[in-house]
Parts: structure tokens; C-alpha cells; sequence
């Protein structure tokens, strides 16, 4: 039988564990020490990624970006020649952390909060994967699962729109260290609109082809957020955490940098979050 593994019980991961487990799947759930979660009133084992011996054909990637290096031994233990990996993460780039198996990005919308042992699932538990034979035989393995893998042509584009979605809401409620509901100030609108529209320019410099209607669109998502909803990065911040700034807005500043992009709002916020970092 076709096993999965998942790598960090947190907000996304647990939900992935779960849903694949109530569709019957062979999966575990893998963190830093043997503990339980709970999800949707759902009580999780989760197994110590430290003293596993299993392989697996499927592995999703559901830690932080900043705690990549931390599982590297680990998972050349856990794959096998034929073993997928699915990173289920924020931010571009980091596929080159797992070249230990073939790796895929997925755009992530599940969107969650894991406080202590329980995690909070607030809305979508989509995964958005690129169109290559090994993606569509994982959407069959998951047709019975309420896990939504969407398969697209245009995925680069579906990850740069992501990362436009995370830099503006990702950026000002982890300065803000405030939920969305930021968004109802004026001045929020406007910086959020300013970051979008350089943003975009990085995107573009980058092949993509956004323009000023992506940011409406942007704005208009941004609207339908419950105003007590956080972002990853702002759960970080409040947790005094390291923040995923260098997958997401370091990314946009080094190709604005490498297209010489002027990029004053990106700057400011950019060297906000670096001294955010400093003092870690
Ligand atoms: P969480 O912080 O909720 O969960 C991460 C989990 O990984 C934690 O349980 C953590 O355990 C565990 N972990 C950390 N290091 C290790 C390790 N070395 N070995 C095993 N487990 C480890 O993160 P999220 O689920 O929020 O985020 C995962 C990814 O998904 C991120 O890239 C995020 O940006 C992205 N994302 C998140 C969304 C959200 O709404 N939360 C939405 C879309 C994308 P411990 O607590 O012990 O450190």
C-alpha cells in the first residue's frame, strides 16, 4: 500500500494528516518528539521524526522554511528512489533543499494556527501542483480525501501570486504585529497597494505578466479575511519567532536588486523585518 508521510504537526501539516487519514490512507504524522495534536476535535499521534526507520513513497514538507536544515538526515532515511516530496511551504526557491527525492512546490491555501497542541483550521485546504505525471497520480491516490489538489499549467504563476498575497498582508501584520483587521485603516490600504505595485513590477521582471488588476484582485481577497485572522508570519512574530522573511520578501528584494528595481516601500519594510531578525 502507497504510504505518506507528513512533516510538522503544525497548522498546515495536521490538516493535511488528518484529511488523508479519515480517507483510509496509510500516514503518519511526523514532528520533533512523539506528542499528540488536535484538529478539527481530531487527537493526532504524532511519531519523532529522530528515531523513524520507515520509508515512504509521499512525504509533505509542513515545517517553517527556516527549520529546513533541521530535517535533512532525516528524510534521506525516509526516501526511497521512487519517493515524492511535496513542499508545502511558503516563499519559492527552497525546492533545493530537497534534492534527496523529487521535489515539487505546492501553493499552499490551507490556512490554520497551531497555539500549544491545538490547531485551528480556518478556511481552504487546497494544494495547487504543478502539471507532471507524479502530481496526477497523487491527485488520484488523494481523489477520496476533502484535500483539494488542484493540478495547473501555469503553477510558477499560481506560486508568484501567492507570494504577492503573502508580501502584502504577511508583511504589515507581522510589523503590526496586528490581525488582518489592519486592513480596514486607510493607510494600511495604501502601503499594502505600494508593496503590491512594486511587487508586481519584481514579479514581472521575473516573466510573469501581472498588472494593476492583480492588485485589486489582491485587495478584494484581503477584504474577505475575518478580521481576527493572523498570517503565518504574524503568529511568528507574536511567538517571537523567525520569520520566513527571506522566502518571501528577501526573495522579491534580491530580483528587484539583481533587475536594479526601485523599490522604497519594499526597502522599508524589508530593513524593518531585518532588524525584526537582528535581535533573535
Ligand atoms: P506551524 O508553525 O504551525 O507548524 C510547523 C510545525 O513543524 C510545528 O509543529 C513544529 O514543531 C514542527 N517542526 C519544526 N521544526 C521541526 C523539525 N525539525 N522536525 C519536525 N517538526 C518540526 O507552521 P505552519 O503549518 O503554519 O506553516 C508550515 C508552512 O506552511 C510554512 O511555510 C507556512 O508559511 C506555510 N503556510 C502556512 C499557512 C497558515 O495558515 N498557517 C497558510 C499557507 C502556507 P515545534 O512547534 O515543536 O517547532
Amino acid at each position: 500500500m502507497t504510504n505518506f508521510a507528513v512533516i510538522g504537526p503544525g497548522a498546515v501539516g495536521s490538516v493535511i494528516a488528518l484529511e488523508l487519514l479519515k480517507a483510509g490512507l496509510d500516514v503518519k504524522l511526523f514532528g520533533r518528539q512523539e506528542q499528540q495534536v488536535v484538529v478539527k476535535q481530531t487527537k493526532l499521534n504524532v511519531t519523532s521524526l529522530v528515531v523513524n526507520q520507515q520509508k515512504f513513497d509521499y512525504i509533505f514538507i509542513a515545517i517553517k522554511v527556516t527549520k529546513n536544515h533541521e530535517i535533512t538526515e532525516a528524510l534521506r532515511k525516509m526516501t526511497h528512489h521512487h519517493t515524492i516530496i511535496i513542499v508545502c511551504q511558503n516563499g519559492m526557491g527552497q525546492l533545493t533543499d530537497f534534492n534527496m527525492a523529487a521535489a515539487f512546490q505546492a501553493a499552499v491555501y490551507i490556512s490554520g494556527q497551531k497555539k500549544g497542541d491545538v490547531v485551528t483550521h480556518f478556511r481552504d485546504q487546497t494544494l495547487i501542483l504543478p502539471d507532471y505525471p507524479a502530481m496526477h497520480d497523487l491527485k488520484k491516490h488523494l481523489s477520496q480525501s476533502t484535500i483539494e489538489i488542484v493540478i495547473s499549467e501555469g503553477q510558477r504563476t499560481i506560486l508568484w501570486y501567492k507570494m504577492l498575497v503573502n508580501l502584502g498582508i504577511n508583511t504589515v501584520t507581522a510589523l503590526s504585529k496586528n490581525t488582518t483587521a489592519i486592513m480596514e485603516l486607510e493607510n494600511i490600504q495604501q502601503l499594502v497597494r505600494n508593496l503590491l505595485h512594486e511587487g508586481v513590477q519584481i514579479a514581472n521582471a521575473d516573466g510573469e505578466n501581472f498588472s494593476e488588476a492583480t492588485i485589486d484582485e489582491i485587495m478584494e481577497i484581503y477584504k474577505g479575511y475575518p478580521a481576527d485572522m493572523g498570517t503565518s508570519m504574524y503568529y511568528d512574530a507574536l511567538n517571537d519567532r523567525k520569520l520566513e522573511y527571506d522566502f518571501i520578501q528577501g526573495q522579491f528584494h534580491q530580483i528587484a536588486r539583481e533587475n536594479h528595481i526601485d523599490t522604497p516601500v519594499l526597502d522599508i519594510c524589508c530593513t524593518l523585518l531585518t532588524a525584526y531578525q537582528y535581535k533573535k
